[in-house]
């Protein structure tokens, strides 16, 4: 490839997936299935890697998400909201675990906690002395959208926290997603009523919770999983990933079930084939799996790259079935 026709490529490839961010994440429409979209992150990854030169700061494997929608108002992200990195195959997994030993030169104790890629949108909770006064959706990942009133229709969201020894100013992360019978309910509730129905059980979670009349998110079966600690001031917490998700759920926020802590990267790819297998029968959609390294500490020296965390990587599923036609989904701001 001729130095121009690099350059031209990188910016088709730019423009596309800058257009297709806007849809998934601003519209909640998407008109590409993701396979076909990772495919094309994928292309500007390796273009990006062979011609570092090039990399611009608006590349979109520089930025997390989209732009967040004014109509909501903003919330500042004290302590930023990532994507992950992807991995597609066994190779992949395990150059990420090699790449965390050679940074660290060292070994990875504590383990990994091992988590279902749950198909939703991440959410931030802001409890103020164990009170529910936030919610926000993670935006481009500095700003995100005030949901506060949405998020506090959800049923399984806890208000207030239980028990006590949370840290006055508590940041919980984590997922709201549709399972798949609130899914189809919804969808045939939609037909009845003449409306057009969701793509799928994601979109359908963005677009009612991204919703600026909290009477219709209430309206909407959703469901939250945390999954991480953002922001923790005064008080203590647990020194590992999986000690500080045991004290979220002591504190009354919801888990998925299936989150294991393993020993090492065989645990992880065991736990991978499980997931894999039990895929169908679980009651939400998942495109994977989240491994995180356990141990705070090792996290804290490991970093961040521009948009993921170095410790943690989706391990994404073979694409499942790729959408063939992407129905007109509701608009909603
Ligand atoms: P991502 O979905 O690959 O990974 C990061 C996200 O995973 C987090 O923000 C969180 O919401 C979620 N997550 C689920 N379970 C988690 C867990 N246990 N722990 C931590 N995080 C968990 O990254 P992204 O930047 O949100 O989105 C990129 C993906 O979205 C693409 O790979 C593609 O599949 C899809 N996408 C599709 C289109 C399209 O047009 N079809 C456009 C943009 C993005």
């Amino acid at each position: 490839m001729t130095q121009s026709a690099i350059i031209e490529r990188l910016a088709t490839l730019r423009a596309g997936l800058n257009e297709y961010n806007y849809q998934y994440y601003v519209l909640d429409a998407p008109t590409v299935p993701d396979a076909e979209y990772d495919r094309l992150m994928q292309e500007l990854k390796a273009l990006e890697s062979q011609h570092p030169d090039l990399i611009t700061p608006d590349s979109p494997s520089q930025k997390v998400g989209g732009e967040p929608v004014s109509a909501f108002g903003e919330v500042a992200h004290e302590v930023p909201m990532l994507s992950l990195d992807n991995a597609f195959d066994d190779d992949e997994f395990h150059a990420f675990v090699k790449r965390m030993g050679d940074r660290l030169k060292r070994d990875l104790q504590g383990g990994f906690c091992c988590e279902p890629k749950l198909d939703g949108l991440a959410v931030s909770l802001l409890y103020e002395n164990g009170q529910l006064v936030r919610g926000a959706t993670r935006g481009d990942g500095r700003t995100g959208e005030n949901i506060s009133a949405n998020v506090k229709t959800i049923a399984n969201v806890p208000l207030m926290l239980r028990g006590a020894g949370y840290p006055a100013r508590l940041e919980v992360r984590g997922e709201v997603f549709m399972t798949r019978s609130g899914f189809e309910k919804l969808n045939q509730s939609q037909v009845e009523q003449g409306k057009k129905v969701f793509a799928n059980p994601r979109n359908a979670a963005a677009g009612s919770l991204r919703q600026l009349d909290s009477r219709i998110t209430a309206s909407r079966p959703l469901t939250f999983y945390a999954y991480s600690v953002g922001l923790a001031e005064g008080g203590a917490l647990a020194d590992s990933h999986y000690g500080r998700l045991q004290q979220l759920k002591d504190w009354g926020l919801p888990l998925c079930p299936e989150i294991r802590l393993v020993e090492d990267a065989k645990g992880c790819t065991a736990f991978y084939q499980q997931i894999l297998q039990k895929r169908d029968n679980l009651a939400y959609e998942i495109d994977g799996v989240v491994i995180k390294l356990n141990d705070l500490a090792l996290q804290q020296e490991l970093g961040f790259v521009a948009r993921a965390p170095r410790w943690a990587i989706a391990w994404k599923f073979p694409a499942q079935e790729e959408m063939t036609e992407l129905l007109d989904v509701e608009f909603q701001v």
